[in-house]
């Protein structure tokens, strides 16, 4: 089974800034890692390939200063990583940032499964997934929140509005998985040594047959009008002594 992990460097969202002039991120202002849903992604190809044998082949687009992060990707069970990177891709809404990986995907010699996310911590729209299996022309499966293999089958469970839909999965196919699929289980310091030894393939717009007008800024009809963030309110508390008092106030609360 050949499985692509479509895997994405985020920046820590927990400290990175924002460029309120530019409405864009500053990357700069917080060191990367990997997707955290991503991980999720790469455990469920790892699970498969030890069902079924095969290669997983991690594939980004992304700046190369996050080559080194993407690295991590060998030590969590990937043979292959190619990182899309160039300038004529950066810029990049959802649909040109589709298009590019489904490109590469297309370039790959051979393909059964594409797994990815369900989201990104920094783009966060979810909708990268679905788009890449529109360009590529195959099914695709959101919020798999289980992958269960019997009899040489795939099944795959999809939480939706509290009900529970079980797929056998034929592929080609892409599947999205939340993060209740699996616990990601961490790389042996022997694994990241021997990942460290390991090298990124970069692929730019000529290896993917130089179509730039569908790539980055260029491909993209999005574009930013502003950036807000919106003010924290925090919680208002209000202390009664008297508990008919407080119950009043409560009472006209709720009917509001
Ligand atoms: C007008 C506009 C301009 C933008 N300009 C820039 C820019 O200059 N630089 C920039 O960094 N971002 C830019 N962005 C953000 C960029 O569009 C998104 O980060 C990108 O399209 C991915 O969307 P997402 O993060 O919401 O992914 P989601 O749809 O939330 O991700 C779902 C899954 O898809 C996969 N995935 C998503 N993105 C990638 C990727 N790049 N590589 C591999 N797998 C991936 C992952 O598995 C992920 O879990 C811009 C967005 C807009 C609208």
């Amino acid at each position: 089974m050949d499985i692509v992990v479509l895997v994405k460097v985020v920046p820590n969202i927990e400290r990175v800034r924002f460029d309120m002039e530019k409405g864009t991120v500053d990357r700069s202002s917080a060191e990367s890692e990997i997707n955290p849903f991503d991980l999720n992604a790469l455990e469920a190809a790892l699970q498969i390939k030890e069902k079924f044998g095969g290669k997983i082949t991690a594939l980004s687009m992304g700046p190369q200063s996050a080559e080194g992060v993407y690295r991590d990707v060998f030590a969590r069970g990937a043979e292959r990583a190619v990182l899309l990177s160039d300038r004529r891709f950066a810029g990049a809404d959802t649909l040109a940032t589709s298009c590019t990986l489904s490109e590469a995907i297309r370039k790959l010699e051979h393909f059964d499964l594409v797994l990815c996310g369900e989201k990104t911590t920094d783009g966060d729209t979810g909708q990268v997934g679905n788009e890449v299996a529109e360009f590529l022309g195959i099914p695709s499966l959101y919020y798999v929140s289980m992958l269960g293999i019997d009899n040489g089958n795939i099944y795959a469970t999809v939480e939706l509005d509290g009900e529970k839909l079980v797929y056998k999965v034929d592929t080609p196919a892409l599947l999205s998985v939340t993060k209740d699929a699996n616990v990601p289980r961490l790389p042996t310091l022997r694994e990241k040594l021997e990942a460290r030894k390991k090298s990124v393939e970069i692929w730019d717009a000529e290896k993917l047959g130089g179509n730039t007008e569908r790539f980055g800024a260029k491909g993209s009809p999005t574009r930013v009008a502003k950036t807000v963030v919106p003010k924290e309110e925090g919680r208002k508390g209000s202390i009664y002594r008297d508990v008919k008092e407080g119950i009043d106030a409560l009472l006209s609360v709720l009917e509001a």
